[in-house]
């Protein structure tokens, strides 16, 4: 069983640091296994520097460009003054603890606390990118929206998630701020009018919302279909998975939107017209037990009123910040996918495992991701992951301009 707070060891951890690349993204040996052919070594020793959290620090230069770094500018926690533990923070964040909570525990700010959660977020983005390609089977998914709420009451969300529906992997989740609506007293109708007035949210944002996931379920798809002979073979997952490889099977509620989704491109509506992409629906007010089609979706808005702070029903810890939202939504992800046990009496088995990854390849890239800073040019997310991790997700009433580090782009 896969613990947070535990480390797995992997293999013998060398005693003196190699640096894995050269940092510029035009130099021969920017590519690792490149780097790692080189003979002599692509790299010279370059002196060492002092600091408070890390002590000596060693330089390295490259022999090829003369491009400079360092062990720090590999560390997840490149430019961080102070060291705070990345396996606690995770515990804590989906045990329900609040970015507050968790500023207390380890006794920092709560900027301290939210810069961590956002470099680990974009360390999660990086390993999801590299699941999806080593994704073996092939199975129906479902895709359903989690509501809940930004900034304000009046800015509601909604959280489209794209789950498998044997296995219960995450595979992509999009943000999207839609508008209040419901019963309202008078004085809220008057609230929503002069709120509005600063921003409105999008009227097409459920359709919007549909149609992202349904390209990325297509993604999935095609992967599949590159898929070597025999690797799309599945534990637990049904007989029928040569059928559902050629077509894609989306399963929903009733929302009128999807359907719109569908219809309202060209592209989409031909797929459907062919079978290639099945649709079948469920009303929502079938009882949502485990034979409920929809299922591993209401297993996981469950488990998300429960396990994150933001979600619970009339918490005051709400998210303020869209960006900062999906970023704790991503290492939900990662908790979710690669360390909750499928199911409470089946510990051993994990959704990742369900969906055909290789789960030897996980714990390595596991114990990376507390240690390694995760590089765009490198390892590129999938694309509503790159909006989170350029922080490009629109705040309703936003008045601060985003603040995205440069290293981040790097
Ligand atoms: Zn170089």
């Amino acid at each position: 069983m896969r613990s947070i707070t535990r480390s797995i060891t992997v293999a013998e951890a060398p005693h003196t640091f190699v640096p894995p690349f050269c940092l510029n993204p035009n130099c021969r040996y920017h590519s690792e296994p490149a780097a790692g052919r080189s003979a002599p070594p692509w790299f010279y020793r370059h002196g060492r520097y002092h600091t408070a959290a890390f002590s000596f620090v060693p330089r390295f230069r490259c022999r090829h460009c003369g491009r400079g770094c360092s062990r720090q500018s590999f560390r997840l926690d490149y430019y961080a003054k102070r060291i705070l533990d990345y396996r606690e923070l995770l515990r804590q964040l989906v045990s329900c603890g609040s970015t507050r909570d968790m500023a207390r525990a380890t006794a920092s700010t709560t900027s301290t606390v939210a810069n961590r959660i956002e470099r680990l977020a974009r360390g999660a983005a990086a390993l999801h990118a590299g699941v999806l390609q080593r994704v073996g089977v092939a199975e129906p998914l479902v895709i359903d929206g989690f509501q809940n709420f930004a900034v304000s009451k009046y800015y509601p969300n909604n959280i489209n998630l794209l789950v498998g529906q044997h296995s219960g992997l995450l595979y992509d989740c999009d943000y999207r701020t839609i508008r209040r609506s419901g019963r309202m007293s008078e004085r809220q109708k008057r609230r929503r009018e002069q709120l509005e007035e600063h921003f409105r949210a999008p009227s097409n944002a459920l359709v919007e919302g549909f149609r992202t996931l349904v390209d990325s379920a297509m993604r999935v798809r095609s992967h599949l279909h590159h898929c070597p002979e025999g690797e799309s073979s599945v534990r637990g997952a049904p007989a029928d998975t040569s059928e559902a490889i050629k077509a894609l099977l989306l399963l929903t509620d009733e929302k009128n939107e999807y359907k719109r989704a569908l219809f309202g491109d060209t592209h989409y509506r031909l797929l459907t017209a062919s079978r290639m992409i099945r649709h079948e629906r469920t009303l929502s007010t079938e009882a949502r037990t485990a034979e409920n089609p929809l299922f591993v979706v209401n297993y996981f808005d469950r488990q998300l009123r429960k396990d994150l702070k933001e979600c619970v029903r009339h918490t005051v810890c709400f998210g303020r910040n869209v960006s900062n939202v999906m970023q704790r939504m991503l290492l939900y992800r990662l908790y979710h996918n690669h360390y909750k046990a499928y199911r409470h009496r089946r510990p051993h088995e994990r959704h990742e495992i369900r969906a055909g990854v290789d789960g030897a390849w996980i714990d390595v890239e596991l114990e990376r991701l507390y240690e390694r800073r995760p590089f765009l040019s490198r390892t590129p997310p999938i694309e509503t992951d790159r909006l989170v991790w350029l922080r490009q997700l629109v705040t309703p009433l936003g008045r601060d301009r985003e603040y995205l580090p440069k290293f981040a782009l790097a």
